[in-house]
């Protein structure tokens, strides 16, 4: 959910946990997990020899198996329908059935998620894609806030998410309230969320997705509630229960970096050697990262520009352009005149122009006059059409109906977690 921007709010969380905030979450008493699925068991348990790797390639498996020459042409055959054998990475298990003897089904686990099934029929194999079966499940969880999201007391089915399951889910919490609450800064003690997720669970208990169907949070005394629409693509937009967006029509960040100079009227220049504006904030990201445009627009300029190296600036709605400096390379569609969507990829970090490294340099104006993009007024995204309002109040009120029961968290002492080391640091 959210995934290309989720990374937007990921640094300045990262943040907080790098500089030592440790992760002080309660989970509630854990109760039985719900039993897995029974699956019935088809397929003989590969033995080691039985997953794809350098030194045993399918041929050689199948041939340990007992299959001759022919039926293993035949199968690489049909498997290359599907899959260049040689795209078949490392580590793709190899299951057979019968157990013993020479097997007449085979089954190579493509994705988590499908597998490729050969079966033998009247001596002549045939192929065909299965997708393994999953089950949906709803998750309520609630929690109190001792000091951030990453200390709280967690209450409902919080330990059916995991302590992992839970840091995602802060990061996504992050990134639906990214335009109202500043989650490295604005919760304090007292506050509170409430929430329910549908998940799609795999048959071994992995998670294969999961979306949130309703979030209310109270943050200082207002309550805000966040209620998902589906988007083209897989993916949520999210509004406030009076059908208005939760987002902004600009996106917070163009990379999902580290800021390492911000917006000043007076800074020491590295290469000019002299004090002057920073009329922008820049992004440490290294060489190559993608850069997002925030906001729709016609892109004005793509070209070299003395100091500013690479440029792309982006003319949007109400007088507003963006611009983005130091690029190694400007998308090859990215030109002056082209309609650019909010998102779109318009080139990479570089350190081309007045740059001692690479970073993004980027900037915001309003009728020419540079603003802090951090703390300018931006517009906001227009609410539902009255036509789709209707609908919209009957979801609003089924998915808000999901979370007023859930259970409050225990009074629990706060025990201290180490917090999980950043792994989503660089998506
Ligand atoms: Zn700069």
């Amino acid at each position: 959910m959210g995934v290309s921007r989720r990374a937007s709010t990921i640094i300045s969380l990262l943040t907080l946990a790098l500089f030592g905030l440790s992760l002080a979450v309660v989970f509630p008493k854990p109760s039985p997990p719900p039993a897995p699925p029974q699956v019935p068991e088809l397929w003989a348990t590969g033995e080691p020899g039985d997953t794809l790797s350098r030194s045993a390639p399918l041929a050689r498996i199948l041939a340990s198996r007992g299959l001759d020459d022919a039926q293993i042409h035949e199968i690489t055959k049909l498997l290359r329908t599907y899959k260049s054998p040689r795209s078949l990475h490392p580590g793709v298990a190899v299951r057979f059935s019968p157990r013993g003897g020479v097997p007449d089904r085979i089954r190579l686990d493509l994705t988590p998620d499908s597998a490729l099934r050969f079966v033998r029929v009247d001596s002549a194999w045939t192929a065909k894609v299965v997708l393994v079966p999953f089950t949906m499940d709803t998750v309520r969880v609630s929690g109190i806030i001792e000091s951030s999201l990453w200390a709280a007391r967690l209450g409902g089915d919080a330990d059916r998410l995991g302590e992992r399951g839970f840091e995602d889910l802060v990061y996504d919490l992050a990134d639906v309230f990214a335009w109202k609450v500043d989650f490295t800064r604005d919760l304090r003690k007292g506050d509170s969320f409430r929430l329910a997720l549908e998940r799609k669970v795999r048959p071994d208990g992995s998670i294969r997705s999961r979306h949130f169907l309703a979030i209310e949070l109270v943050n200082g005394g207002r309550t805000i509630r966040a209620i998902p629409r589906s988007r083209p693509g897989g993916r949520y937009a999210y509004y406030d229960e009076e059908g208005r967006s939760l987002h902004g029509a600009f996106l917070r960040y163009p990379v999902p970096y580290r800021i390492t100079s911000r917006f000043t009227s007076r800074r020491y220049h590295p290469i000019l050697k002299r004090y002057r504006a920073h009329e922008g904030i820049d992004y440490g990201a290294p060489t190559g990262a993608p850069v997002e445009v925030t906001a729709s627009g016609v892109v004005t300029r793509a070209g070299f520009a003395g100091g500013y190296g690479r440029l792309v600036e982006v003319r949007h709605a109400q007088g507003i352009r963006t611009r983005y400096a130091h690029l190694s390379s400007i998308a090859l569609r990215v030109r002056p005149g082209a309609r650019v969507n909010q998102g779109d990829v318009i080139g990479r970090v570089g350190s081309s122009g007045l740059a001692t490294g690479p970073h993004l340099h980027y900037e915001f104006l309003r009728n020419g006059h540079h603003q802090n993009p951090l703390t300018v007024e931006m517009p906001g995204q227009p609410a539902l059409a009255a036509a789709q309002m209707e609908a919209f109040r009957r979801d609003r009120d089924d998915a808000l109906a999901l979370i007023e029961h859930v259970p409050s968290p225990e009074e629990a002492p706060v025990a201290l977690v180490q917090p999980g080391n950043g792994h989503r640091a660089h998506r």
